[in-house]
């Protein structure tokens, strides 16, 4: 069997194979491909295309974190996925265990879909190695999720946090500082994780427009939100993501 370094644990052992968009979501919305889309800092598209699912595998993956972890996370994010897409209202009054597995499952999935795509690699490599390790979301990383309208089986936006709002005297920012959003979309289901480098050393915060949305990391309780109000498509998901000072 091939030897890699996992991207996750670290150690240089036995590969294994594993999709990106795990076989059995895959199954379950009946998906042949999907697509994905990459944009550039100001939000131009780079690329849309079409992956077939059975292409799109990640080979940075050994065989312990595969069978082991890996393999739990899938178990449990598809017992909460399945009840969410009867009622999507449960997205509205998740409790902290399911926020948790929903957290860990997409941070993995964003993390493989980065590495196995041809877009820049925007998630460093400590985000995984650290997250594996401590077992929590590495530092300045946010996960929001929300509804999304327009149906898809599966889709993922990738890019960098391109819009901030500061005043004159505040501009210690930049938007070459590492950053990224990545977006998940499993049918109406809407997942975003965002990064910007020492943010909350510098005093920013990773914010979104309007009420749209439930922070689930770190948590912040968001009484207002409804299914109802969610967002349009993944891409207006990815959008709605602004850097400014924290007051
Ligand atoms: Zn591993």
């Amino acid at each position: 069997m091939q030897q890699i370094e996992c991207v996750f644990c670290g150690l240089t052992t036995d590969r294994a194979k594993e999709h990106v968009w795990p076989l059995w979501l895959q199954n379950l919305v009946g998906a042949g491909e999907y697509r994905g889309i990459h944009l550039s800092s100001c939000l131009f598209p780079l690329s849309e295309r079409a992956h077939s699912m059975s292409v799109l595998v990640f080979g940075k993956v050994c065989t312990g974190c595969n069978n082991g972890w890996m393999s739990q996370l899938e178990n449990d994010f598809k017992k909460i996925f399945i009840q969410i897409r009867v009622d999507y209202k449960k997205i509205e009054s998740l409790n902290k265990e399911e926020r948790k597995v929903i957290c860990d499952w997409s941070f993995k999935t964003i993390t493989m879909m980065n590495y196995a795509t041809n877009y820049r690699q925007i998630v460093p490599l400590e985000h995984p190695r650290n997250w594996c390790f401590f077992k929590q979301i590495p530092k300045d990383v946010k996960i929001d999720i929300s509804y999304i309208h327009e149906f898809q089986d599966l889709n993922c936006v990738q890019t960098n946090i391109s819009k901030a709002l500061f005043h004159q005297g505040d501009l210690d920012f930049r938007f070459k500082n590492k950053s990224y959003i990545i977006a998940l979309q499993i049918e109406n289901l809407g997942i975003k994780v965002s990064y910007y480098e020492d943010a909350k050393k510098k005093n920013f915060l990773i914010g979104n427009i309007g009420n749209k949305f439930v922070r689930i990391w770190p948590y912040k309780k968001n009484g207002e939100f409804s299914i109802r109000v969610g967002y349009e498509n993944i891409k207006s998901m990815t959008q709605d993501t602004i850097l400014c000072v924290r007051t």
